[in-house]
């Protein structure tokens, strides 16, 4: 998807502060931060979003969520922090390449809104 904003992040055809990458996620802060740690972490391969998603790519998406949880280990927020999936716009997707958000660093508060 040569026009997805994320896979051009990935490519670093669209500059980000990348925080961690291995062969299968991407992780980078979230450009309108809403705590002191988000960071979004997303697959190199281009998946839409959740909805879209096939059973092969099972295996991503528990990486997504690894990857998450390493980060928030190595910022010390394991105390409470929330992995996130917008899932379509009336949840406020906007970005349509499936990205989980890491969000910590700050007291969360339940439900969200
Ligand atoms: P969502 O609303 O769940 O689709 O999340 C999209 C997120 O991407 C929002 O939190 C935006 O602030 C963030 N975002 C959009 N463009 C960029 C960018 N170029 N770099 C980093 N984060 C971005
Ligand atoms: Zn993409």
């Amino acid at each position: 998807m040569s026009d997805c904003l994320f896979c051009r992040v990935v490519r670093g055809d669209v500059p980000s502060k990348k925080v961690y990458e291995d062969d299968f996620t991407f992780a980078f802060e979230d450009i309108n931060p809403q705590g002191p740690t988000h960071v979004l972490v997303v697959p190199k391969k281009h998946i839409a979003g959740l909805k879209e998603a096939k059973a092969e790519d099972a295996e991503l998406l528990g990486r997504c969520q690894l990857a998450a949880a390493e980060i928030a280990r190595q910022r010390s927020i394991e105390n409470g922090y929330r992995t996130v999936l917008n899932v379509g716009p009336g949840a406020g997707q906007s970005v349509f390449h499936m990205h989980v958000h890491l969000i910590g660093g700050r007291n969360l508060k339940w439900p969200p809104g």
